[in-house]
């Protein structure tokens, strides 16, 4: 850091002479150990100075490197870590973090904020605080012990917070309906709190417990969450008529899946995207009834995040739908999270919001229908995105000349040839 105390407004060149330091004028001014330090810098008196950064290895200020150097940084908590992933809509994810940081508006925290007013919690007498909503009181005790033991979690000894019970359910394995169920129980908990303080309707743990498994099903039918969310946990996956038998198993399906022929007067845009670790590229191919492609696209994007490029290749994909004029369109995408995002009436993560919206409107203009296809169904829009990833401009391949790959890909889907998945 630079020092702003300085005894003189003197240049750096007051201390050389005939082109070396003047060792007797530095030592006026700085302590001798310091002197030495000077002594070692070479001089080059016919290039101009330079600030450099020392953190940084190209000597570029960077305000990140510095940041990282004065943060405290914590040790990475798995309960924060575990309340974000996919399989797990933003804004539960978020309730259940605004829970855990205590930044909900229940009387207790109203009264820190120098709000006085009479606390009476909405199911029972009690004085309204985060952990009676969700923890303490016979309700929310009513709701965890259902699920706790229908997925067999031991909470016969609990007796913690919200972050210790999250502790006691949240797994590693990444996705598991161990780290979703929690949260679902948070905000259905946090709905009926809502709803019965502003519209008047009396909290009802059967009612809480029936919107917990009514949205897990949701979630199952969107095919954001499937039975290998569910390993080692068969009582959950009957009560909601998944086969768990199947989740047990590591390599136990093999799976056949073809490309399939839209109806006439349908066309059929099949859409991808490649993010690696240096590059990102977008893919798509339009085909018709016989099909025959009519229009295929491939091209890089900037670095972001596979959700973003999906998104941004589906919205290319639609435009050119709608520039040449195709109007019936079945769509087909290997990202479920896609279709949920544009599924969902909410507006969507921010961070895609403006192409969400955009692809919304495009498919109110065009007679279309969205589903999922495994990768192995979307090959050619795979290959497409991935020849993206690698080439420097976004544009639109001749179905004349195409790839010799990919035209056998073309091919093959053509003839409806089935594609071997396994697991
Ligand atoms: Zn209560």
């Amino acid at each position: 850091m630079l020092n702003t105390v300085t005894l003189e407004n003197v240049k750096v060149n007051a201390f050389l002479v005939n082109g070396e330091w003047n060792i007797d004028r530095l030592c006026e001014v700085v302590p001798y150990e310091v002197v030495a330090l000077i002594l070692k810098i070479p001089l080059q008196l016919n290039v101009q100075d330079k600030i450099l950064f020392k953190i940084t290895a190209n000597g570029k200020f960077s305000f990140k490197k510095l940041w990282e150097l004065f943060r405290h940084k914590e040790e990475i908590n798995h309960v924060y870590k575990a309340l974000w992933h996919n399989t797990i809509p933003v804004s539960y994810s978020l309730l259940s973090w605004r829970c855990l940081k205590g930044y909900l508006p229940v009387d207790t925290r109203l009264w820190n904020k120098g709000f006085y007013i009479v606390s009476k919690c909405q199911c029972c007498a009690n004085i309204e605080s985060i952990f009676h909503i969700f923890i303490n009181s016979t309700l929310a005790q009513k709701v965890w012990n259902h699920f706790s033991t229908l997925a067999g979690v031991d909470v016969s000894a609990f007796h913690g917070d919200l972050k210790d019970m999250l502790a006691l359910w949240f797994t590693k394995g990444k996705g598991h309906i161990f780290n979703l169920l929690p949260i679902l129980i948070i905000w259905y908990l946090w709905k009926a709190r809502n709803e019965s303080k502003h519209e008047g309707i009396k909290m009802d743990e059967n009612q809480i417990i029936a919107n917990i498994r009514n949205k897990m099903l949701q979630l199952i039918s969107v095919y954001l969450i499937s039975y290998k969310n569910f390993k080692h946990c068969n009582a959950l996956a009957d009560y909601l008529g998944i086969n768990a038998a199947a989740a047990n198993v590591e390599m136990g399906r093999v799976r056949i899946v073809y490309w399939v022929k839209p109806n006439f007067p349908f066309v059929k845009l099949n859409t991808d995207a490649s993010v690696g670790c240096n590059s990102v590229g977008i893919g798509g191919i339009i085909r018709d009834h016989l099909g025959n492609p009519l229009d295929l696209f491939f091209g890089p994007l900037a670095a972001c995040s596979v959700m973003s490029a999906e998104l941004q290749s589906l919205s290319y994909g639609l435009e050119r739908c709608l520039n040449l004029g195709f109007i019936s369109v079945n769509i087909e995408v290997d990202a479920t999270s896609v279709i949920y995002a544009i599924s969902e009436d909410k507006d969507g993560n921010p961070h895609d919001f403006y192409t969400i919206r955009k692809i919304k409107s495009m498919m109110n203009d065009l007679s279309c229908v969205i589903s999922h296809t495994y990768r192995e169904g979307n090959a050619c829009a795979d290959w497409l995105a991935k020849y993206g990833a690698q080439s420097t401009t976004l544009q639109n391949l001749s179905v004349i000349n195409l790839p010799s790959p990919l035209k056998g890909m073309i091919q093959l889907d053509k003839v409806g040839f089935p594609y071997i998945r396994h697991g």
